[in-house]
């Protein structure tokens, strides 16, 4: 596509009949709807070249493909288009938090972005929830955005519209597999967890009851999900954030105690990570990155439940992690640490050769770290390593 059919496209979106909305401006006054009016963007521009909104910030990844002057690729026109077509129709909607309700869709698209996903699960990030908050038909988004976006979007609406309140271990495992099978593609998914992910970090300005039952909700059917789709991002936060909300006190007192030491740890995780360093450089063993991470807050409080200790008892609240070229030089960094630090028995597991059911791989192994206190070291390669984080492709059905 050349430029000026390109921006023509964009155009043409601006100049379209907007839909009927069905709660937009009614609790405004004529004078603030029209400030709405004034503030809108992109559309009417005199250049006749696509403006920035000015009533939010958007993240400069966004602004980078709106203000380009032509769309590098068909992906980055479905990515303009998803954002302005959203931005209309949102207009003059707010969020409880006062914020124009836009911003919602653009921080869900920027989490799908950063989890890797294609142009067509950002577009139904910025589109995710026009079904329902407005007059607009999934037939629509297909004329729009073709057939693709159209059943992501379609398909985020439905699982919006699933009554969670399980009260039994057991009913919310139904409601996990229920969940996954009426997605059909597992991008759909990624999209509702990217969503909720977004509602929890903003449930602050929602009324407490209502934080209670999305933070159990979480916690039960979403934090799980994300972590049966190997997706170790979203599922730490999205732990923590229900942790936050349901077990305040808990939340406080681990967050209080993982701070206060911190300074002691570090420099000690410092001094861990050197000795490794240098050894694997002089055996020649690639090493791609080496961090001591600290673990999440969850985590830590799960651990202290179920074994029934204190907060001091628990294996060291942060762990290392060996990021190598190789598997065989995951297996060898292995006996450089093993070698280094003496391991503690029956704390060694071999993930690689045996992966979690989620396609997980990892060395896991803890060792007597150098002040006697235990030391949890896991060892991966920068491709198993992002398979962790951000879990698989998207792209299977
Ligand atoms: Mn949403």
């Amino acid at each position: 596509m050349d430029f000026l059919s390109a921006l023509l496209t964009i155009q043409g979106l601006a100049t379209m009949t907007p839909p009927i909305l069905t709660h937009t401006h009614s609790h405004l006054t004529p004078m603030q709807r029209q400030a709405m009016r004034d503030r809108a963007p992109i559309r009417d521009s005199p250049s006749n070249a696509p403006l920035l909104p000015t009533d939010i910030t958007l993240p400069p990844w966004l602004q980078d493909y709106l203000m380009a002057p032509a769309p590098e690729s068909n992906d980055a026109l479905l990515i303009c288009r998803a954002f302005n077509f959203a931005y209309q129709l949102h207009e003059g909607q707010l969020r409880k938090s006062g914020e124009p309700y836009i911003a919602h869709p653009v921080a869900v698209a920027g989490l799908l972005r950063d989890l890797g996903g294609d142009s067509a699960m950002i577009a139904a990030g910025f589109l995710h929830d026009v079904v329902e908050d407005t007059d607009v038909t999934p037939e629509t988004i297909e004329a729009e955005f073709g057939f693709e976006v159209r059943q992501l979007v379609e398909g985020v609406t439905k699982l919006s519209s699933f009554n969670f309140s399980s009260k039994t271990e057991r009913q919310a495992e139904n409601f996990r597999r229920m969940f996954l099978a009426m997605a059909q593609d597992i991008r759909v998914i990624v999209v509702k967890l990217a969503d909720r992910l977004h509602n929890m970090r903003t449930l602050e300005h929602l009324r407490p009851e209502k934080q209670q039952r999305i933070a159990q909700e979480t916690r039960d059917i979403f934090a799980p999900l994300a972590n049966r789709l190997g997706i170790g991002r979203l599922k730490w936060e999205l732990e923590d954030l229900c942790f936050k909300y349901l077990e305040p006190n808990a939340y406080r007192e681990i967050q209080g105690l993982v701070a206060e030491r911190r300074i002691d740890r570090e420099a000690r995780i410092e001094k861990v990570t050197e000795t490794i360093r240098e050894r694997l450089a002089e055996l020649g063993i690639g090493l791609v990155e080496l961090q001591g991470r600290p673990k999440h807050l969850y985590g830590i409080y799960k651990k202290m439940q179920s074994q029934h200790k204190a907060f001091h008892e628990i294996y060291d609240i942060a762990a290392v992690r060996v990021i190598t070229d190789t598997k065989d030089s995951c297996y060898r960094a292995l006996s450089v640490v093993h070698d280094l630090f003496r391991p503690i028995p029956g704390r060694f597991k071999d993930y690689i050769g045996l992966p979690k059911p989620n396609r997980y791989q990892s060395l896991h192994t803890s060792v007597v770290g150098l002040t006697g206190r235990p030391l949890e070291i896991q060892i991966r390669t920068l491709e198993m390593h992002h398979i962790a984080e951000y879990g698989n492709s998207y792209s299977i059905s």
